[in-house]
């Protein structure tokens, strides 16, 4: 069984968040861990532009001076996305980051993106997996020394739910890894939306991008060779007008044994070298990859720390579950009390496919002795 440590979001004038939250993190034993000089990969989502309920950059202050203060050299890294929006490429990236209070002011640590300026920086990690004999990490990750992930826990589209799982193994995989993870079929060209740059013909490293005519319009559109098609998403990426589109056609137990597996990878020469925190406060219905933010579904629970990044995400489901669900929110009345949540937002996916084949790859346990932090006199446990 994996100690997986908690303080509850109450707090008053004699017992700050601050206060507890430091206290979780002696707990975590980070002077163990690193070296001094080790160079600290502190893996976050700076989330979307417009979404207003990704991490508090204050909490990542705490964890980024906890490094420093045992000899570490800690930065703030994520890896681009694979869909359009403000952090498909690091020059993106990193603006919308400083516009979501990410600036080293703030968090104390400089911001590198983990593959690059145009996510071509990954090397192929070796795993056993069911899906994957191998895996594309993000380089920057790979050559830290430490890994510590901070993951907003929250409901998620395709995986049921984003924790720590998610934001190692969906977050670190470069851009084909990702377009593996979410589709085993390749991109197709929507010809009403291109405008025939071929900008896309320019970057696929498999020349499978054609200029076709388009019949009855007098212009030309990008055409996707599916036979030269390796599916590495590179075109996605480049096309600014939209008109190639990922096919989300993934089961969704796949989509998350996939990221189980890409997991494996990220943290394949990491052993004794990890800690997972998991922040279960605005616990959105969705992922902080939108440019919104709904209500949350329950209250603000706290925040859970381990060694185990499956024990991490097991506890913070579960704590979900038990609390009470928040009008109004897109919590059906049938979730309020012990519910599964996501999955009655999310139907169709059961969001525990990632715990349980993360779990079968021997990448932790989902058994775990939750241990809480918050003082028994406070009555605010
Ligand atoms: S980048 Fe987009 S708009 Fe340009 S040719 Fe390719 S598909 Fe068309
Ligand atoms: S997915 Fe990769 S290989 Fe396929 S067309 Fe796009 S850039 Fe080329």
């Amino acid at each position: 069984m994996s100690k997986v440590y908690f303080i509850s979001n109450r707090a008053d004038s004699k017992e700050r968040n601050l206060t507890k939250y430091h206290r979780l993190l002696r707990k975590l034993n980070l002077a163990r861990m690193i070296v001094k000089g080790d160079l600290v990969a502190v893996k976050t989502s700076f989330g979307e532009r417009g979404n207003l309920t990704y991490l508090r950059p204050q909490y990542v202050r705490v964890v980024i001076d906890e490094i420093k203060r045992v000899g570490g050299r800690p930065f703030l890294t994520d890896a681009n996305t694979l869909y359009a929006g403000g952090r498909q490429n690091s020059r993106d990236h990193l603006i919308t980051a400083l516009e979501n209070g990410f600036g080293y002011e703030v968090t104390g640590a400089p911001i590198i993106i983990a593959d690059g300026l145009t996510g071509r920086d990954y090397r192929s990690i070796p795993v056993k997996g069911q899906h994957f004999q191998e895996v594309k990490i993000a380089s920057a990750v790979l050559d830290a020394d430490v890994l510590i992930s901070l993951a907003h826990f929250k409901g998620h589209m395709v995986c049921g739910f984003g924790g720590t799982i998610k934001n190692l193994g969906m977050g670190l995989g470069a851009r084909p890894g990702k377009q593996m993870m979410h589709s085993d079929v390749h991109p197709e060209v929507n010809a009403a939306e291109c405008d025939g740059c071929a900008r896309c013909r320019k970057w696929c490293p498999e020349n499978a991008i054609e200029m076709v005519q388009v019949p009855r319009k007098g212009r030309k559109a990008a055409y996707i060779d599916p036979e030269c098609c390796i599916g590495c998403g590179e075109c996605v990426a480049t096309c600014y007008t939209g008109a190639i589109a990922i096919r989300w056609e993934s089961d969704p137990a796949i989509v998350q044994q996939k990221t189980a597996e890409y997991m494996a990878g990220v943290l394949a020469e990491k052993k004794g070298k990890f800690a997972a925190i998991d922040y279960v406060l605005s616990v959105t219905p969705d992922c902080d990859c939108l440019g919104w933010s709904d209500n949350a579904i329950v209250p603000d629970i706290g925040i859970v720390a381990s060694r185990d990044p499956v024990a991490a995400d097991a506890a913070s489901l579960d704590l979900v579950n038990a609390a009470t669900g928040i009008t109004p929110s897109m919590l059906p009345e049938a979730a309020r009390t012990g519910a599964d949540k996501f999955g009655s937002i999310h139907r169709g996916i059961d969001p525990r496919a990632q715990l349980v084949h993360a779990e079968k790859l021997g990448l932790g346990r989902r058994a775990y002795d939750l241990v809480s932090l918050d003082k028994p006199e406070s009555g605010k446990a």
